[in-house]
């Protein structure tokens, strides 16, 4: 059995965030990360500027190469396939027989594709990893028929990225308005109907089976998308954008507390004292509020940043920062999203909504709690504005909602 001190186990973005905040709050024992990709990377340019080209593998790396020997962090290429909790320590499996101990261990397994559960489904491709995206890429040509079922974040920048490489791209959601309870529906109108005006061909409707197309004539397509209305669209390439389930294996084996992800405090701690979790895999415990109701799983780069960071705190026994209000960004046809806060009014009996219009279209749309307060805010190429929103969702502002509509009003003195 080697090693101890702290051992990560994930090279995404929770993880890495984790072990470079141990080192910036001045840990300075013994720090591996179980990588089986080995070194760490980002995912967003997975669907955007790496899938187009634009970004190769060493641009989307989180740090340099050099970065870990700087820091004494040993990044271990494989994939840790158990943990032991029955110890003095808790102590991993890696796939090649090593056996690892830790004194603490930070589970940031992140989130797996969830599978097109339909007859032929495991036809359709899925994008988490960059070998998937490299897979994608490499069926993309000019022509290629390619159907997303999924218009969500990662569907949409797909269809963006694949339609600018030459693809043939139809877009199918069982929802006429996808994303609406991310951005609130008139950005999600407005960003939807982008699709169609670049090209793309967008189908409301249910896949019900994927089968092989009739093989008549040359250009005939490979399969057959069928959807629920009886139709079918012709695909040469499938890829399921349906969101993800968190990878919470090696944690469920292991008895550790799991309900739709692994359950954690703020400071990430799970439900066995030296081990700790993060990022996409995680649902944390509501510290007040209802008791015994987790909050929804964050699925966005930001929140796993955040809880990677409270994780490294909370593994020193030192207290998380706090962290203000949600955010996520999606770039699709050009246009860069962003959104903060919550922009669904389901979550919140009696709120309306505020649009910003500029030159005739949404730009930005703030939701508003019945008392006023501001709920959420998203923005198309309006950066400023969401980054005001979060202020004043952050500092509890009553915001006027007057001058959130008004466009002439400098978005900088929205929080005044
Ligand atoms: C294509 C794509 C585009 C995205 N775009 C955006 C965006 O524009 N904006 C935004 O806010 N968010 C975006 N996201 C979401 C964001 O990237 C994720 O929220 C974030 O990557 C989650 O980080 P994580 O570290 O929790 O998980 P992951 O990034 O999934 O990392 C988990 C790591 O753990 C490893 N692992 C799993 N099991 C084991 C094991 N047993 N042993 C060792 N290692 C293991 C996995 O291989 C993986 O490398 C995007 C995600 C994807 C996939």
């Amino acid at each position: 059995m080697t090693g101890a001190g702290i051992v990560v186990v994930g090279g995404g973005v929770a993880g890495f965030s984790a072990v470079q905040e141990l080192r910036s709050r001045g840990y300075e024992g013994p720090l591996s990360v179980v990588s089986p990709e080995g070194l760490p990377y980002d995912r967003p340019p997975l669907s955007k500027g790496y899938l187009l080209g634009t970004e190769d593998a060493e641009k989307i790396q989180l740090a340099p190469a050099s970065w870990y020997p700087e820091h004494d962090v040993a990044v271990v290429a494989s994939r840790a396939a158990a943990l032991e909790l029955d110890g003095a320590r808790p102590a991993l499996t890696l796939d090649d027989g090593t056996r690892l101990a830790a004194d603490r261990l930070l589970l940031a397994t992140g989130g797996l594709p969830r599978p097109l559960a339909v007859p032929g489904g495991e036809t359709a491709l899925t994008l988490r990893s960059r070998a998937d995206s490299d897979a994608l890429r490499a069926l993309l040509e000019p022509g290629t028929r390619l159907t997303i079922v999924g218009a969500g974040l990662i569907g949409a920048e797909v269809a963006s990225a694949a339609a600018s490489l030459g693809a043939e791209v139809t877009l199918v959601d069982p929802v006429e308005t996808p994303l609406a309870p991310a951005v609130g529906e008139d950005l999600a109108r407005r960003l939807h109907s982008m699709h169609a005006e670049r090209g793309i061909r967008t189908v409301v409707g249910l896949p019900e089976r994927i089968s092989d197309a009739p093989q008549h004539a040359p250009d005939a397509a490979r399969y057959l998308v069928h959807l629920a209305d009886g139709s079918a669209v012709p695909a040469d390439v499938v890829l399921a954008a349906i969101g993800i389930a968190p990878d919470t294996a090696l944690a469920e084996a292991a008895g550790l507390e799991v309900e739709d992800g692994v359950l954690v405090g703020p400071d990430g701690a799970t439900s066995h004292p030296a081990v700790f979790a993060a990022g996409d895999a995680v649902r944390v415990r509501q510290p007040g509020g209802v008791v015994g109701v987790p909050l929804r799983r964050a699925e966005h780069w930001e929140a796993a940043v955040r809880s990677g960071q409270a994780a490294a705190a909370g593994m020193l026994g030192e207290a998380p920062p706090e962290f203000g209000a949600p955010w996520f960004w999606s770039d699709r046809h050009g246009v860069h999203v962003e959104a903060a806060g919550t922009m669904d009014p389901r979550r919140a009996p009696g709120a309306r909504t505020v649009l910003r219009v500029a030159d005739g279209v949404a730009a930005a749309a703030f939701l508003l709690a019945e008392d006023g307060h501001l709920l959420g805010c998203a923005a198309v190429d309006q950066p400023l504005v969401v980054r005001a929103a979060r202020r004043i969702i952050d500092r509890g502002i009553i915001p006027d909602p007057q001058r959130l509509a008004d466009p002439s009003v400098d978005p900088r003195k929205l929080t005044r």
